[in-house]
């Protein structure tokens, strides 16, 4: 991983191998970063994408094993008990250029990937929402 930093942004290049929900974790921690926006595009060659469930108050998780261009990235880094919470949801192009998607729960990087991480100036923490079971913003 490569990181350089421009005032609030932090630019990341991802090798192959590196998962990017703990890259973006690894980056957070080690630069403090508490409340951020995160983009990126990319490659992976395998991505666990996931629905929540709101009856079953769970993710569905869908698995995928084969060269996928990561399309597009979008989330947040927010602390949850001190610790770096990362959120993001991404789609990814298949071979014949369908595409699929949803909450990220982990992909590894084949070629590389390009990210922004853009700090704000603040501190969210998240709590568990009573009615959906989810890990919601404590604001
Ligand atoms: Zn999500």
């Amino acid at each position: 991983m490569k990181v350089q930093k421009f005032d609030n942004i932090y630019a990341v290049r991802l090798v192959p191998g590196e998962e990017i929900i703990k890259s973006i974790e690894t980056v957070c921690e080690a630069e403090k970063i508490n409340l951020a926006t995160v983009s990126a595009i990319g490659a992976v060659n395998t991505a666990t994408v996931g629905l929540y469930n709101l009856d079953e108050k769970k993710y569905h998780k869908n698995h995928f094993d084969c060269p996928l261009e990561l399309v597009s990235l979008l989330g947040n880094v927010t602390r949850k008990d001190g610790n770096a919470y990362v959120h993001v949801h991404a789609s990814f192009a298949d071979s014949d250029g369908k595409v699929i998607g949803g909450h990220l729960n982990e992909a590894v990087i084949s070629a590389t990937c390009e990210m922004f991480i853009t700090v704000i100036d603040g501190y969210v923490c998240r709590k568990t929402d009573e009615i959906t079971g989810l890990q919601v913003f404590d604001i």
